[in-house]
């Protein structure tokens, strides 16, 4: 199995999740408007504008990858207010760290890209599974690719099973009580309402979907 993911179908990704948080803008402000300060939505649209602007601007010969993701990382780090810009940054910066230097990536490198980002996640935000996060929508998609990559899965199949499970952890961050950000501060009322950054992981891992299922040799779309 060699079919690989390119820095063309990374950056298609990310232009897909710029269209998906402006397209679900309302949404993420309500859900932040229950159980936190409203601005989830303004904040990653503001991030997600920049990292569009950042990746129409690269140069059409790059092809590190880790250098891609690190560009996004420092793009949304530098824009974005709040506690989800930082945390989308960790994912980033770490996932760069331990990504190949190179212009495409087997499903095997791209799990260990999602672990990586993960791990970035929960050490800055110290989130563990259940404390009504985004770590809830985005472990169980990294536990999802990883498993597809070991039964040597097509990337279209893994893709659809993270986004499956990625969907599952959104929905049940609803029964869940905030332990970690500000939803924390209001305890057992968290309870009955979906976790804003839950809901922008899922679109992220929805939007990897369609940028990584159409997977020509070149990776133009
Ligand atoms: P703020 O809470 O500063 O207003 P946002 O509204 O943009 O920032 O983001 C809120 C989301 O950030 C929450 O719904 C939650 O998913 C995520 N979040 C907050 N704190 C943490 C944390 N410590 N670890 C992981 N995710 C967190
Ligand atoms: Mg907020």
């Amino acid at each position: 199995m060699s079919q690989k993911i390119t820095l063309a179908q990374l950056q298609q990704w990310l232009l897909l999740f710029a269209d998906a948080i402006d397209a679900n803008k309302q949404l993420l402000t309500e859900l932040d408007a229950a159980i936190g300060d409203a601005d989830h939505g303004i904040n990653m649209q503001l991030g997600m504008t920049k990292v569009r602007e950042r990746v129409h601007s690269l140069a059409d010969d790059s092809h590190d990858i880790s250098a891609f993701l690190r560009t996004i990382a420092m793009t949304l780090i530098s824009s974005v207010g709040g506690a989800a810009g930082p945390l989308y940054g960790a994912f980033f910066l770490r996932a760069a760290r331990d990504s190949v230097q190179a212009g495409a990536i087997t499903l095997t490198e791209l799990a260990q890209m999602f672990r990586s980002g993960l791990e970035g996640v929960q050490q800055r935000g110290k989130a563990q599974p259940d404390d009504k996060t985004m770590v809830d929508a985005l472990e169980p998609a990294v536990r999802a690719l990883e498993e597809a990559a070991s039964r040597q899965e097509e990337v279209e199949t893994a893709l659809a099973s993270a986004c499956r499970a990625a969907e599952e952890g959104m929905r049940h961050t609803i029964d869940m009580e905030a332990k970690k950000g500000r939803a924390s501060y209001l305890g057992p009322r968290s309870i009955g309402h979906q976790d804003p950054g839950a809901t922008s992981t899922y679109l992220l891992i929805k939007s990897a979907v369609e940028a990584f299922s159409n997977n020509h040799a070149d990776g133009s779309p």
